[in-house]
């Protein structure tokens, strides 16, 4: 049987940085030999999740699917990358307990820009669109978001470059010994 791999989960506002810094990791991570799978949010809601709405109950069914395959990927040893908004802590909390059941670790990464830096950077044109009104359900704007209270990473996007937070992340990685040190 395989070694599990892990599960990085990023959660936060939308643009504030989850899918640059996954796609950067995972550069990373394949050159260092790891097996690695992304799953990003924008995509998997156009193709595994498209009959997936914003209420409530669609958010938890949508990350609920999607920690049915992250959890199956974890157990069979992919270091697999996660970036959705995910704006509740009882999903995430699901998240964490299903690849935990797998002996794969969760790691939670907190992304963090506040509202007014992701609006600034509007990389999608949402932001506009939600504070007009023409968007509902925005979350951070017209649907809440709730912060991770004890992520096991950070990435604060407003002081950090990307870099920095790979640093970050890779840093906490080894120490854990979830991949092997560079060295
Ligand atoms: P999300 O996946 O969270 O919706 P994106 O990664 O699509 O966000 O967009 C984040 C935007 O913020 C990108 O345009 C990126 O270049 C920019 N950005 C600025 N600084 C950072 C940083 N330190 N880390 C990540 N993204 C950053």
């Amino acid at each position: 049987m395989n070694d599990p791999g892990f599960v990085l989960w990023f959660t936060g506002l939308s643009g504030s940085g989850k899918t640059t810094i996954a796609v950067e990791l995972e550069k990373v991570l394949l050159e260092r030999d790891l097996r690695v799978q992304r799953l990003d949010g924008d995509i998997v809601r156009k193709t595994f999740t498209r009959d997936l709405g914003f209420s409530v109950d669609d958010r938890n069914l949508n990350i609920e699917r999607i920690t049915f395959v992250t959890t199956l990927l974890a157990k069979h040893g992919v270091a697999t990358l996660v970036s959705f908004i995910s704006p509740f802590i009882a999903a995430r909390e699901t998240a964490r307990k299903e690849a935990n059941g797998e002996n794969a670790p969760f790691i939670e990464v907190f992304v963090n820009a506040s509202v007014e830096e992701c609006a600034r950077r509007d990389v999608k044109g949402l932001y506009e669109k939600a504070f007009a009104g023409i968007i509902k359900d925005f979350t951070g704007v017209s649907h809440p978001y709730e912060a991770p209270p004890n992520p096991q990473i950070i990435c604060n996007t407003e002081d950090e470059t990307v870099e920095e937070s790979i640093k970050i992340i890779i840093a906490y990685l080894e120490k854990e010994k979830l991949i092997p040190n560079s060295s």
